[in-house]
This record gives structure tokens, C-alpha cells and sequence, in this order.
């Protein structure tokens, strides 16, 4: 059915909708809202779906298949059986013991005195923290760039906030005869230049990053904050895998570098921070005049997230607030933790003649998979991008599920990246091994 104008759609629905008797009929009118169109599809809800299906080995969707620390299960557990104020209600914008935490904390790492109360939101996961930022911050017509290889949410929420996603490549930069690494694509500091228009409002980075594990560099987060900045442009620093990095790589927030504070909004992810995806607790941080639109954003849709989960995510920064730098620190171990399993998958690709691009940092390790040169004839799949096509393959045929790297690009730059697949190394050893004796299995039978 044709578009109408919004004005002429109130009598229409009138005349529509009820027959003389006032009896509902059937509508034959456009249901969905404009801006849903094109962001009907997702990944997750696809892969996850399929990986569950076929009872696959699950490298796909990023989450830890083992438990969050004990201290933040038994906080929670504490929360759950304390008193009757922890099922009820907290406050809008964070459960104040969480708030108070996490000003305390990102207070001493970022160098800037962070008020609970106005600069700090609680949301239900990053997920939400990036919606609202969006929301609040981003017009119809106001343009947002997006480095890619991105998390798949920006340019949805960058559409249905009625802005335009305006894209610009990591690119790789191959040294012969090293191993691959995440730290060898770089954004081109001029072609960021040239993706500047009257409209650019605000810039998204994630780092360490999803899918290709880069962490930038400080000199990298530099020529970015300098670009921001210059020409007035709000920075949204998605840094849910803030304490994943490894070999020795830093994770710098950008919001810590100077004159950034005042034009960042930071996202994190206690999901993330303790292993923990389902409790759905996030947060963005900022400046209290950027962060008060969030929150209107926020008042006006969720309110607020579970007060119980909030209540053992506080009691978790607390513990690593005391034990900050010290070998008891889940902030330490964790990576410590990854690392290891991080290098076994690396090794395990490249015993089956895949080429790992080692990430700087994160949950996720992406390799080329056109070396395989698998013929894919599933007739269902053919009009889909080869990566797309090969991860299905990989799990009705094989039984492993990853993800396709495509997935993480915009429609104008999908086709070129639809040789690489994503695998999740966070991990039990048991999974990783599993996961192994299919890569093996297969190789032999290629
Ligand atoms: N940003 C990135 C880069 C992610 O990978 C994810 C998925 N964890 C999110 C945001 C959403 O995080 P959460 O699960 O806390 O909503
Ligand atoms: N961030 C996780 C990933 O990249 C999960 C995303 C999701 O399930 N929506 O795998």
C-alpha cells in the first residue's frame, strides 16, 4: 500500500477500521512505522536461533558459557533474600549504591571528578545506554559516523532516531611475513576528514572492538578526539570490553584525553565487566548536560533496570575498587583467563589452514575463511552473502556455530568483507575443545 501523509492518516483510521455497526474489520492499512523499515533483520535473533535449533557447539553469540565470579553470584543471591526494598522499585536512573561505585571508580581512571547523580545513567545493558544516547542526542537529518567493522545496533539506532549513518573503514595494512593482528587496520585520518559534512553531529567508536578485537592507540584516539573537537562533533565510546585486552595492550578511554570529558558519552556493560550477559545491567557516562537528555529518553521508556542485579553490580565494583591492580582483581584474571583461551583458538585455526587475525582485545577472533574454498550448493541460501552462507553451513552441516563478519558492515561495504567469519573465544575449555575436534574432523574430510 501507498504512504500517506501523517495528517491525512487520523481520518482514514476513522473510516477504516469500523464498519457502520463499530464492529473491527480486518486492516488493510500499513501497520509498522517508517522508521522500522530496512531494520527488520537482525543477526542475533537469527544465529542464535539457528545455533539453538541444531543443538550446535556455540561460538557464535557473544556471551561466557561459564559463571560470573562468585563474589557478584553471592551479591546478588544476598540482594534476592535481603529485604523486601531490593524487589521493589530504585531509583529512575541507577540504584544510588551503583551510581555512587561507579562514579568512584571511573573517577580514578579517568582523571575527571564524576558526579553519581548527573553524570552517571544505569540502563538495561549497553544496549539501552546506546539507545537512549541516540535518542537524545540525534536528529532527523543529523549524520553519524560509524567506524566499521561495527556492532550491528549503531546503524539501526541511528535510523530510528532518524538519523543517517555515514561510514568510515578500519582498513587492513598487511606487513608481509608477520601474523595478522587486529592493531594493523587503521582509520585514515583523512578519510575521516572527508566524511565531515555541515550535519555531522556525533562519531561512534568501540574499542576494543566488535567483531575485530582493534583497541585503539592513544595517538589513534587522539587524531579522533582532535577531528571532534575541531569541528564540535559529540564522541559515543561504546568500551563494554574495557578490561579485555591482552599481550600487554592498554585500553584508553577517549574520555580521559583532554577537552574529550565534556563531549563523550561512554558505554559499558556490567555484562561484559563480570561475565555476566543476562542480568542486562549497562550505563552511559558523560557530562551531566549531555546525560540529562538520556535520561529523559530513559524516564519516558524503561525507567528503570532490575534493582537487584543493579544492587550485586555494585557490590562488584566495590570488591575491584578495593583490589584494583592487585592479582585478586576479576579485572585482572579475567583476560588472564581469555588470554589463554584466546591463543588456543588461534592455534586450532591455524592448525586446520586458517589465518587468525589476532585481536588486540574482546571476546572475538575473525579469520578468512576463502582459502576453503567451499563449494556451498544449499539452493536456500543462494542469493545470501558467502559468509552468511557459509556460517549456515557450518551449523546444520558441521554442528559449529559462528558468526558472519558481513553482518558487521553497511550494506554499501557488506560484499567486500563476506569472506570472514567470526568465532567467540570466551569460552568453557570444554567448548573450545569441542569446537576443535569439528575444525579438525573437517579438515580431514575437505
Ligand atoms: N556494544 C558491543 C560492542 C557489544 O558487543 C554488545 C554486546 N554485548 C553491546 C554493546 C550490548 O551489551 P549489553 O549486553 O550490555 O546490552
Ligand atoms: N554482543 C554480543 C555479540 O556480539 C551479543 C549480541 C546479541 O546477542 N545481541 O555476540
Amino acid at each position: 500500500m501507498l504512504r500517506r501523509p501523517a495528517e491525512t492518516l487520523a481520518s482514514i483510521y476513522k473510516q477504516s477500521i469500523f464498519t457502520f455497526s463499530g464492529k473491527k474489520t480486518a486492516m488493510s492499512r500499513e501497520l509498522h512505522a517508517r522508521r522500522l523499515e530496512g531494520v527488520d533483520k537482525n543477526i542475533w535473533v537469527e544465529f542464535t536461533q539457528l545455533a539453538a535449533e541444531y543443538k550446535v557447539v556455540n561460538l557464535g553469540q557473544g556471551f561466557p558459557d561459564f559463571s560470573p565470579p562468585s563474589f557478584v553470584c553471592k551479591a546478588f543471591c544476598n540482594a534476592i533474600s535481603g529485604g523486601a526494598s531490593m524487589h521493589q522499585y530504585t531509583r529512575a536512573f541507577g540504584h544510588p549504591p551503583l551510581v555512587k561505585i561507579l562514579a568512584k571508580f571511573f573517577t580514578r581512571i579517568i582523571g575527571q571528578e564524576i558526579d553519581p547523580m548527573e553524570d552517571v545513567l544505569v540502563s538495561v545493558g549497553a544496549y539501552q545506554a546506546l539507545f537512549c544516547t541516540f535518542q537524545a542526542l540525534i536528529d532527523e537529518g543529523d549524520e553519524v559516523i560509524i567506524v566499521e567493522p561495527f556492532f550491528d545496533c549503531y546503524q539501526p539506532m541511528v535510523t530510528m532516531a532518524g538519523g543517517t549513518p555515514v561510514y568510515v573503514p578500519l582498513k587492513p595494512k598487511k606487513s608481509s611475513g608477520q601474523d595478522l593482528s587486529s592493531a594493523d587496520w587503521i582509520l585514515c585520518p583523512e578519510e575521516l576528514a572527508s566524511k565531515l559534512t555541515p550535519c555531522t553531529k556525533a562519531i561512534v567508536i568501540n574499542t576494543p572492538n566488535n567483531p575485530l578485537g582493534k583497541v585503539f592507540q592513544r595517538d589513534e584516539l587522539q587524531m579522533i578526539a582532535d577531528f571532534c573537537i575541531k569541528h564540535d562533533i559529540i564522541c559515543i565510546s561504546d568500551e563494554v570490553y574495557e578490561w579485555l585486552t591482552y599481550d600487554g595492550t592498554q585500553h584508553i578511554k577517549i574520555a580521559s584525553l583532554p577537552g574529550m570529558w565534556e563531549r563523550t558519552v561512554t558505554i559499558g556493560s556490567a555484562g561484559k565487566t563480570f561475565s555476566a550477559t543476562g542480568w542486562k545491567v549497562g550505563w552511559a557516562m558523560g557530562p551531566g548536560n549531555i546525560i540529562k537528555h538520556l535520561k529523559t529518553v530513559h524516564q519516558n521508556s524503561v525507567y528503570h533496570c532490575a534493582t537487584a542485579a543493579q544492587e550485586a553490580v555494585a557490590v562488584g565494583f566495590q570488591r575491584e575498587y578495593d583490589t584494583f591492580g592487585t592479582d585478586e582483581s576479576y579485572f585482572k584474571q579475567l583476560p588472564a583467563q581469555l588470554q589463554a583461551k584466546r591463543l588456543r583458538l588461534a592455534e586450532c585455526l591455524r592448525n586446520v589452514g586458517l589465518e587468525p587475525i589476532m585481536p588486540q582485545g574482546g571476546y572475538f577472533m575473525i579469520t578468512d575463511i576463502s582459502s576453503l574454498n567451499i563449494d556451498l550448493n544449499d539452493p536456500s541460501t543462494k542469493d545470501e552473502l558467502y559468509d552468511f552462507r557459509f556460517v549456515k553451513w557450518l551449523i546444520k552441516e558441521k554442528g559449529l556455530a559462528t558468526i558472519p563478519v558481513s553482518g558487521f558492515y553497511s550494506p554499501e561495504h557488506r560484499g567486500n568483507f563476506q569472506n570472514y567469519i567470526r568465532f567467540c573465544f570466551a569460552k568453557e575449555d570444554s567448548t573450545l575443545k569441542a569446537a576443535e575436534d569439528i575444525l579438525q574432523q573437517w579438515r580431514i574430510k575437505k
